[in-house]
């Protein structure tokens, strides 16, 4: 080879290895054997050594020889490199990368530290589910707690208010709640009627048919009276076997004839006990405020009931089984 075609050669693979630019392969040196194919493999490097600089690992490398054998070995490491950068992100902490020096220290230090950050993640999140579920747990045996709490004081207030035979309000809750209907009344300046009832030879009765056949016998009635009621009006057990009732809103004529009912009621609804029919009738005294005018102290209420209970004396003295309506005359 001519000396001058020499330096040409090397010219040419000088800027084949060393230009940016690929040089063309001059016509003068493509008869030059075996320069055509070493142009052609260097090329080919150039392109993937490139693509490799670029970020893509996709090249298929055809070339063969030493550099090419370094250069599959590197895209081979690097792309499972990246398989292992996948394998993390979906939580395989065990990848570790064995190839690039620092590189693989740092890629290990971080695979472990997320492992450990994971871990003390699920054992902070496993502490927090049991905790939440304790809590749950302890609102709702406090929620419980508050429900029988809430029962039982339901429960404290009837037992408290209602009389356990007949279920009627007792004395004391009665006279509470008429006090305060009273002064209602009296701000709307509306009538309110009181009334006491006596079952009627009660003693005798209890003589004839036992102890258990009366308590039967008062419970009977009250459920009967129940019945008749409006919901305005209300009764309790006054003592014994008398009962006391208000009527709100209810004139005089209104108030006779719903007890008028009620004493008819009571005479005509027998009482089924072992096979037999046991009918008791009641006397009732009505007391009246004075219309137009219903002052709203205790004193009065007191008023009322006495003259409800010589009204009812009066229902007593007449023969029983009758109703007797007195109005109250004091203006206090
Ligand atoms: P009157 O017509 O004059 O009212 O006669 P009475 O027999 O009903 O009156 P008295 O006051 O002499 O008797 C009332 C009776 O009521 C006596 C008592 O044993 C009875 N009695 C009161 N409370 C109860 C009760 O809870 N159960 C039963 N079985 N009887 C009761
Ligand atoms: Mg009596
Ligand atoms: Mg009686």
């Amino acid at each position: 080879m001519p000396d001058n075609q020499e330096s040409s050669v090397l010219e040419h693979i000088t800027k084949l290895i060393n230009h940016g630019q690929l040089p063309e392969l001059d016509d003068s040196l493509k008869d030059i054997p075996g320069l055509a194919e070493l142009h052609e493999q260097i090329t080919q490097l150039r392109e993937t050594l490139f693509a490799f600089s670029s970020g893509d690992l996709s090249q298929t490398i055809k070339s063969r020889g030493f550099i090419a054998g370094c250069l599959k070995s590197l895209q081979a490491h690097l792309r499972h490199m990246v398989w292992q950068v996948k394998q993390v992100e979906q939580g395989d902490f065990t990848q570790r990368v064995e190839f690039l020096g620092e590189f693989s220290d740092a890629f290990n230090n971080m695979v472990t530290q997320l492992d450990e950050t994971l871990n003390a993640l699920q054992k902070k999140e496993h502490a927090l589910e049991i905790l939440t579920s304790n809590l749950r747990n302890e609102v709702s045996l406090r929620n419980e707690a508050m429900d029988a709490l809430k029962e039982s004081e339901t429960r404290f207030k009837y037992l408290a208010s209602h009389d356990p035979l007949t279920g009627a309000l007792n004395r004391r809750s009665f006279l509470d709640r008429a006090f305060a209907e009273f002064e209602a009344a009296a701000i709307r300046r509306i009538p309110c009627c009181l009334a006491i009832m006596d079952i009627d030879l009660f003693k005798a009765f209890n003589d004839t048919y036992g102890h258990l056949a009366g308590d039967a016998t008062l419970q009977h009635v009250v459920k009967v009276i129940s019945q008749i009621l409006r919901k305005s009006d209300f009764m309790g057990r006054y003592g014994g076997e008398e009962f006391i009732f208000l009527f709100c809103n209810s004139t005089l004529e209104s108030t006779g004839h719903i007890v008028e009912r009620i004493r008819e009621t009571i005479a005509s609804s027998p009482l089924n006990w072992e096979e037999r029919s046991l009918t008791v009738t009641a006397s009732f005294g009505v007391s009246v405020a004075p219309e137009g005018k219903i002052p709203h102290d205790q004193s009065f209420m007191d008023e009322l009931i006495t003259v409800a209970d010589a009204a009812l004396y009066e229902a007593k003295k007449a023969g029983r089984n009758r109703v007797v309506c007195q109005k109250v005359t004091q203006e206090t």
